[in-house]
C-alpha cells in the first residue's frame, strides 16, 4: 500500500478500536420486566440476563424466603432501584393481580412478561391421581392462563405493546414415559402461548415460547424427587442423571440455564421483533431426532 493510505487504515482501525471500548446503549434499558418463579434456577438466570441488558425486573414465586434469597443474589448485577420482588401464587387469580399492580406501581407499567414458575411432576399413567392430574392443570395451564391475562391486560392499557415468553418445555412437543400429566400440560402451555399470540398480534404485543430440556444444574425441580423418578424411568443411577442427557443429545450438551436465559432474551427483545406464536428449543437436539 502506498505510505499515505497504509496510515489512513491504521487511523481508522484506531478509531474503529475506540469506538468498540465506549460503553453500548442497553438493548433492554427503560423495559420492565416480570419474571415468575423468580426464586428457581432458571428464573434468576433469566433476571440476570434482563437486568444486564438494562431492564427492571419484578421477581415473583410462591417461596417467600428463596424469593429474598434470590433478590440477595440479584442485586451483585443490579442496583436496588431495578429489582424488587413480590410473592404470589399464580394459581390464584387475586394474587396475581396483586403481583401485576405492584410490578406497575413500583416501575411504572410493564413491557416484558416472562411466565416461567412451575413444577416438575412424574408418575406412570396408572398411578396418575386426579390430584397429580389437576396440580399439573392448575400450575402450568390456569397459572399461565392467569398471568398471561393479566399481563395482555396491562400492556393493552398502556398502548405500547410487549413482550411475553413462556418457558415451557421440550416434552410440551415430545411425549415422555412416566409424565403424561406434565407433558399434557406443557403442550396446553404452548398452545395457550400461540392462542395470546394471535390476539396479542392486533395491540403489538409478542408471545413466544421457550423450550428447555433437561436443565439439571442450577434447578430446585431437580433437587426433590423428580430426579429419582427419572432416573428409575431410564433405568440409570440418579447421580448419572445429567451425563445421561448430555449424552443423549444430538450435539452433546449440557443445558444451563444461562442458555435458556440467552433464548429468553432474545425473544423478549426487539431482536426477535418479526416473531410470534413461536417455539424455540434449547434442548442441544433433543426433540429433533433419536440418538441413542
Ligand atoms: P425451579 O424449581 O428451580 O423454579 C421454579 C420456581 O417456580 C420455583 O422457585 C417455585 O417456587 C416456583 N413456583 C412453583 N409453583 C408456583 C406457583 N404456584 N406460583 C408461583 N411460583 C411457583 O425450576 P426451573 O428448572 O427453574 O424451572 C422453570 C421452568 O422451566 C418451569 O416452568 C419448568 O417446568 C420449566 N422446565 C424446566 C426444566 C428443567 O429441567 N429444569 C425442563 C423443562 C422445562
Amino acid at each position: 500500500l502506498p505510505e499515505q493510505e497504509a496510515f489512513d487504515i491504521e487511523y481508522w482501525l484506531l478509531e474503529e478500536a475506540k469506538l468498540q471500548r465506549m460503553p453500548k446503549p442497553k438493548s433492554l434499558a427503560g423495559r420492565v420486566a416480570l419474571v415468575t418463579g423468580g426464586a428457581g434456577g432458571i428464573g434468576q438466570a433469566v433476571a440476570r440476563q434482563l437486568l444486564q441488558e438494562g431492564a427492571c425486573v419484578m421477581l415473583t414465586d410462591i417461596d417467600a424466603e428463596a424469593l429474598e434469597e434470590a433478590k440477595g443474589n440479584l442485586l451483585k448485577v443490579a442496583g436496588k432501584d431495578n429489582i424488587a420482588t413480590v410473592q404470589g401464587n399464580i394459581t390464584s387469580e387475586t394474587e396475581v393481580e396483586a403481583v401485576l399492580t405492584a410490578t406497575a406501581l413500583r416501575f411504572g407499567g410493564l413491557d416484558i412478561l416472562v411466565s416461567n414458575a412451575g413444577i416438575a411432576s412424574a408418575a406412570p399413567l396408572e398411578d396418575t391421581t386426579l390430584e397429580i392430574w389437576q396440580r399439573n392443570q392448575d400450575i402450568l395451564v390456569t397459572g399461565y392462563f392467569l398471568v398471561g391475562r393479566g399481563a395482555f391486560r396491562l400492556m393493552k392499557q398502556q398502548k405500547i405493546g410487549g413482550s411475553m415468553v413462556f418457558v415451557a418445555s421440550k416434552n410440551g412437543l415430545v411425549a415422555s414415559a412416566g409424565a403424561s400429566a406434565y407433558c399434557t400440560a406443557k403442550a396446553a402451555e404452548i398452545h395457550l402461548a400461540r392462542c395470546i399470540a394471535l390476539e396479542g398480534a392486533a395491540i403489538g404485543v409478542r408471545v413466544n415460547v421457550v423450550n428447555p430440556d433437561a436443565v439439571i444444574r442450577g434447578s430446585r425441580i431437580w433437587d426433590g424427587k423428580w430426579k429419582e423418578e427419572r432416573a428409575a424411568s431410564n433405568k440409570i443411577d440418579s447421580d448419572n442423571i445429567e451425563e445421561f442427557y448430555r449424552q443423549r443429545s444430538m450435539l452433546k450438551l449440557s443445558v444451563l440455564p444461562e442458555d435458556i436465559a440467552e433464548a429468553v432474551y432474545f425473544m423478549a427483545s426487539d431482536k426477535s421483533g418479526k416473531s410470534t406464536g413461536n417455539v424455540l428449543n434449547v434442548d442441544a437436539g433433543n426433540a429433533a431426532a433419536f440418538t441413542r
